[in-house]
Parts: C-alpha cells; sequence; structure tokens
C-alpha cells in the first residue's frame, strides 16, 4: 500500500488484513517496536525516525525478507511502509518471485490535508491502534483496548514537514515504478475513510487481488 504519510495507509491496511485474515506488516511499527524493546536495530533507528528520514535501504529489505520467510503470509499479506524507495521496491520484486503478482494501490492525498491530519493524529500508547483527530476528541481512550491515546514523536510540526519532503523525493517515484503494471490503482484518500475503504477494496478486486487470489496484497 502506497501513499504519504498521514493519508490514512496503516488505518486501512489493518482493516483490509482484518477482513481478509492476512497479516499486515508495517515497517514503522516493526521499528517502534524495535527502538521500544531497545534492540540493536532499535537504538540506530531511534534518531534517524525522530528526524523523519529513512533508514537505509539494506537494514529495511533485511527485515522485509526475514518477515516474508514466516508461515503466516503464505495466503498474502499487506505491506504498509514498504516499500518507501525505488532500491526497495526492486528488492520486493525479487522477494516475491514465483508469488501472484503484487498488487500496488496508492491512497493520494494532496498536502495541504495531510499536515493537518498528521498534527491531529493520536496513537494508542498501548496498542500502537491510530485514532484521528474525532475519534480523539471524542475520547482519550483508545476504542480497542482503552489504552491512552498520546500524539506520536514524529508527528510534530518540524518532522511531519521533513517526512513529507521524503516522502517526495524518494517513496513518490515509486508511483512511475509501479504504474504501469495491470495491478496498480490509484483511490482518492481526501474522501470520508469509509469511501476510501469502499474504493480500496473494489481496487484490489479488480487488480487481481481478490479474496480468491493467493499471494501477495501489498
Ligand atoms: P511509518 O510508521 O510508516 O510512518 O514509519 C515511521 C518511520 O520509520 C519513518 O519515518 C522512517 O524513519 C522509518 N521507516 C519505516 N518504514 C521504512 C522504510 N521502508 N524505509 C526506511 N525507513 C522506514
Amino acid at each position: 500500500m502506497l501513499g504519504p504519510p498521514g493519508a490514512g495507509k496503516g488505518t486501512q491496511a489493518e482493516q483490509i488484513a482484518r477482513a481478509r485474515g492476512i497479516p499486515k506488516i508495517s515497517t514503522g511499527d516493526i521499528l517502534r517496536e524495535a527502538v521500544h524493546n531497545g534492540t540493536d536495530i532499535g537504538k540506530r533507528a531511534s534518531a534517524i525516525m525522530a528526524r523523519g528520514e529513512l533508514l537505509s535501504d539494506e537494514v529495511m529489505i533485511g527485515i522485509v525478507r526475514e518477515r516474508l520467510k514466516q508461515k503466516d503470509v503464505q495466503d498474502g499479506f499487506i505491506l504498509d511502509g514498504f516499500p518507501r524507495t525505488v532500491t526497495q521496491a526492486a528488492a520486493l520484486d525479487e522477494i516475491v518471485k514465483g508469488r501472484a503478482p503484487l498488487v500496488v494501490v496508492e491512497i493520494a492525498v494532496p498536502d495541504a490535508d495531510l499536515v493537518r491530519r498528521l498534527s491531529m493524529r493520536m496513537v494508542c500508547e498501548s496498542c500502537g491502534a491510530i485514532a484521528d483527530a474525532a475519534a480523539a476528541r471524542a475520547s482519550a481512550k483508545c476504542r480497542q483496548c482503552g489504552g491512552k491515546l498520546v500524539q506520536r514523536s514524529d508527528d510534530n510540526d518540524t518532522v511531519v514537514l521533513e517526512r513529507l519532503k521524503v516522502y517526495h523525493q524518494q517513496t513518490q517515484p515509486l508511483v512511475e515504478y509501479y504504474q504501469m503494471r495491470p495491478t496498480f490503482r490509484s483511490v482518492n484518500g481526501s474522501q470520508a475513510p469509509d469511501r476510501v475503504a469502499a474504493d480500496l477494496m473494489a481496487a484490489i478486486e479488480s487488480a487481481g487481488g481478490g479474496a480468491d487470489a493467493k499471494g501477495a496484497r501489498p
């Protein structure tokens, strides 16, 4: 699943993964957990993430390569936050060789909307669930586990602008990398979340990633 930070990739990927019974693999979540657990990768990642920059392709490709060796991805998976560079995309093509073609969906949202959304986004301190501004206003507690909602440390204004800059420079070229493929789709992410979800489901179906298709579905 492609899209700028704040486009709703995490929330949408979560819903699709649940509906399909396949794992959502979020490289951001994997890194945040590594930071939390104080692992070697976590120690290296923490400062880079705090600046809104990207970790090296080598580290990220290694993480995803290992994750995609696990059994639970046999019937498909959703990637959220990977690939983020053309080098990562080329490595992913290599990793999934022999599986069903990758279905690539872009959630497109203009920058002005993203800055507003990111500065209001809250996440659950305990389970990592994402709450948008309306949900956070309605309750200071997570809908899923009752945990406390906090702002993600890299959602502050300065880091948000850096993350958007990095997205345009390094990740947006992926649209060009993928768009000629018959399994590429783009949906309008500026609509209400339910509408985006419906468009995404339809896009995935029409791109050949229907519930019956076995293989990879990022
Ligand atoms: P996310 O939760 O996807 O917004 O990711 C949070 C941060 O983790 C990013 O701003 C990067 O610093 C780092 N990160 C996550 N995925 C990748 C990736 N595929 N390549 C490089 N850095 C990543």
